[in-house]
């Protein structure tokens, strides 16, 4: 489960010289900022505090997204704050809002009873256009085309140490796809069924597990037995019929052994509002078809199913956990969440980054070795640079 611990490294303890860092080439690359005009003063926030940690060294371009249509002001204040190229873009009606093949009338009824549900954002329209957008169109924006590379910024976040190399150039590097800094527990009102259809993705295609979907499934009862009728967590057992389409459909107390012997979404995911990954992945015939397949099930209207379990499946089906970067040495926070690697005992450690596999020092890689080994990110104690 430990899947961070176990293949994956960081790319640099401690300060690097940004200075020097800066002397290589740019990845083809940009900061994606979806935002509307009243969120301007948690974007400048946002800007300020990326291009402080940051861009002030690296200068990647900035593309900002909207449903609407950006005003002057917007524009020229965000200009303000960063030197690097900025692009505005509108997004057309193809890629935001419910899709000719959707009953409207139906999904509004959908999302006005999550709306009465008191589901966090269940009864606002627009987050569910903003979910979709972002789990399946963002990447085909026009704007985005050139990119290989993207940073995702939301308003209202702040970096809090500074990132002294440039992440796109390493990520590269050590071949890797998508990138985190923080991973929780999604809200389960919100994604009731999302599991049953991104599991009938993988076995529909006869997908094996690459080592990452383990880490969005609680682990299987280690003697599977029915729960009884009387139980509060008793579901009954699906119709035949429905059973056919989908095999695990009944949940927990259902187990079947030719199927998925009982697997449930543990509700973790990587937490989207941060993400530095390859677009090419996202425009890969088979993350389309995941993301059609999902789409299709109506779960965005239906249920308020979130970009970031979206992103997380997607990943768990086809990825490994050696494509995945856990960014733990990026101080980070959205609203209430914060990912922490401030005090950290590494400051004293070397400060080469971690990218080759060896190291002509054989000490030096022990030593990092058995940091690493000991370090507890449940303690929000790692890596820190110039934290502030
Ligand atoms: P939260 O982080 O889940 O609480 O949701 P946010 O309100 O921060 O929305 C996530 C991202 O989508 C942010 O970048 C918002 O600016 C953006 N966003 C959300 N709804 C809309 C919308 O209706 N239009 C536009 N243009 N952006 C939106
Ligand atoms: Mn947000």
């Amino acid at each position: 489960r430990k899947i961070s611990e176990q293949h994956d490294r960081v790319f640099a303890t401690g300060c690097l010289d940004p200075h020097t860092q800066n002397k290589g080439e740019r990845a083809n690359a940009a900061f994606v900022v979806l935002a509307r005009n009243k969120e301007l003063e948690g974007v400048i926030q946002s800007v300020k505090s990326i291009e402080r940690h940051f861009n002030r060294w690296f200068h990647y371009p900035y593309v900002f997204l909207n449903d609407g249509e950006f005003n002057s002001t917007f524009k020229e204040t965000v200009m303000n704050y960063t030197s690097a190229p900025v692009e505005f873009g509108q997004i057309d009606p193809s890629m935001w809002g419910f899709p000719e093949w959707t009953d409207a009338k139906v999904a509004k009824e959908g999302i006005a009873v999550q709306g009465d549900a008191a589901i966090m954002y269940g009864g606002m329209e627009s987050y569910h256009h903003m979910c979709r957008f972002y789990s399946g169109f963002f990447y085909k924006h026009k704007l985005l085309e050139k990119y290989e590379w993207y940073w995702r910024l939301e308003p209202e976040i702040k970096y809090f140490c500074d990132i002294t190399y440039d992440p796109f150039q390493y990520m590269a590097s050590a071949n890797k796809t998508y990138g985190f800094t923080i991973a929780v527990k999604e809200l389960k009102e919100t994604v009731p069924n999302i599991f049953r259809y991104a599991s009938a993705y993988k076995r529909k295609n006869n997908l094996q597990s690459k080592g990452l979907w383990e880490m969005f499934i609680e682990s299987p009862p280690e003697d599977p037995k029915p729960l009884p009728k009387d139980d509060p967590k008793y579901k009954p057992p699906l119709p035949d019929e429905l059973r056919k389409i989908e095999p695990n459909a009944g949940g927990v107390n259902e187990v079947d052994p030719e199927t998925m012997e009982g697997e449930k979404y543990n509700m973790c995911h990587f937490w989207s509002n941060f993400e530095i990954a390859r677009l090419d992945w996202f425009r890969s015939k088979e993350y389309e078809e995941f993301f059609d397949m999902m789409d299709r099930s109506g779960g965005f209207w239906m249920e308020r199913w979130g970009d970031a379990p979206i992103h997380s499946l997607a990943a768990g089906a086809l990825l490994s956990p050696s494509d995945i970067h856990y960014f733990r040495d990026f101080g980070y926070r959205h609203t209430t969440i914060q990912h922490c690697p401030a005090n950290a005992p590494s400051r004293q450690l070397p400060r080469e980054p971690f990218l080759e596999k060896t190291t002509s020092d054989e000490k030096k890689r022990r030593e990092e070795d058995e940091y690493w080994e000991s370090w507890d990110p449940e303690k929000e104690n790692g890596v820190g640079c110039r934290c502030r």
